[in-house]
């Protein structure tokens, strides 16, 4: 159970030494951590985003632990040498197209979103993302000279095996959650996304136990503002995926409790979570843990099948979030708001 763990740059070093000290309490005998240098750290010390030793690292690892990447300090670097590039270096390296959010909101925070307390307190949707294809990737993509005016063109494009694979990760993690998968496309205008929804359909038959809907994404983004909790997990191309998984995790209104997974097709992954680096508060002690101590929790189910570890840690942020520890971003009055570790501190006491 080899891990390789990435710091990264901004709060990340501060919520990984959380989330590894949680990973390391569960006492799993195989386990073997490594770290490595990735982004604008990564830059400082090699002058690239992504070194040699880190590939190496994350290619014999069975699991990546990513805090995050990205700074004003490397902002004004060339394309080739930001941070991000670091990301979507492992990403390509490693094949990882399947992207995994969950959206939830804990009940207890439910005053965090800016939708009415009913209609998202205790939300917990999934969104699968196709990760390596669509218009992202497609060629012929460009700008160029028609009839004496620049035109711009991009390629959505989908086969068959793109679709069912990802398919597949969407029906499995239904599965494993309450069975009900809505695949979001744009059929009625859309070939590429036609396609889509023919192989959604003849893969359901190896799912008899999932309940598999359709819905057009424009009438999705609707829905997911007006009545979230009617879905379960929600699979989608790359290009929708983008949008519609941003706009699942504001309903939650609390960034900061947001796990995520980009798996390959033997579930090796990099799990990260779904915020930035936070320059604004780096350093300082003050950033929120979960979502990167909850992106263990889906490292053990997803890489390592752990589902018992993973409920384990889970239930431990549940139950600090019930006791009313809370980090600034998601303090109310008559709570009490506590730092980095100090919230990483409760986690290790809930587990125990
Ligand atoms: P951000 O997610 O870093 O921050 C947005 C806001 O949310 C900030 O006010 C920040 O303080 C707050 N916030 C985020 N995570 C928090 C946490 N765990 N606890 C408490 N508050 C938290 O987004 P941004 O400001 O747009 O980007 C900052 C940097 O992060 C940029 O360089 C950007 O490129 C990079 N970035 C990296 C990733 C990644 O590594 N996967 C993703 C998004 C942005």
């Amino acid at each position: 159970m080899k891990v390789c763990v990435l710091p990264g740059d901004g709060i990340g070093p501060e919520i990984v030494a959380e989330a590894v000290r949680v990973l390391k309490s569960l006492d799993l005998n195989k386990l073997e951590l490594e770290e490595g240098l990735i982004g604008g750290g990564a830059v400082d010390a090699t002058g690239t985003p992504y070194p040699e030793a880190t590939k190496k690292l994350t290619a014999e690892a069975d699991a990546i632990l990513l805090g995050a990447v990205g700074g004003p300090k490397w902002d004004v670097l060339a394309r080739e040498l930001r941070p991000e590039r670091g990301l979507l270096g492992i990403r390509k390296d490693l094949g990882l197209f399947a992207n995994l959010r969950p959206a939830i909101l804990y009940p207890e925070l439910a005053n965090a979103s800016t939708l009415k307390p009913e209609v998202v307190s205790g939300l917990d949707i999934l969104i699968v993302r196709e990760l390596t294809g669509d218009i992202y990737f497609g060629q012929p993509r460009g700008i160029r000279e028609e009839n004496g005016e620049r035109v711009g063109f991009n390629t959505m494009v989908y086969s068959e095996s793109e679709i069912r694979r990802i398919g597949h990760v969407a029906f499995q993690a239904a599965q494993k959650r309450n069975k009900k998968l809505c695949s979001v496309d744009k059929m009625n205008v859309l070939e590429t996304t036609q396609l889509w929804r023919d192989v959604m359909i003849e893969i359901a038959h190896d799912y008899p136990d999932v309940e598999l809907s359709h819905m057009l994404v424009d009438n999705a983004a609707m829905q997911l503002v007006k009545a979230p909790k009617q879905f379960d997990v929600m699979v989608t191309g790359n290009m929708f995926g983008d949008i519609l998984s941003d706009e699942a995790s504001m309903l939650t209104g609390s960034i900061g409790m947001l796990p995520s997974a980009s798996l390959d097709a033997n579930n090796k992954g990099m799990y990260e979570p779904s915020h930035g680096s936070a320059p604004d508060i780096a350093g300082q002690g003050v950033a929120n843990p979960l979502a990167t101590i909850l992106s263990v929790a889906m490292l053990l189910r997803y890489t390592f099948g752990l589902e018992e570890q993973a409920l384990r840690v889970e239930n431990a942020v549940k139950k600090v979030l019930a006791q009313g520890y809370r980090t600034g971003d998601i303090y109310e009055r008559g709570t009490t708001k506590v730092g980095t570790k100090e919230m990483g501190d409760a986690v290790l006491a809930a587990l125990a």
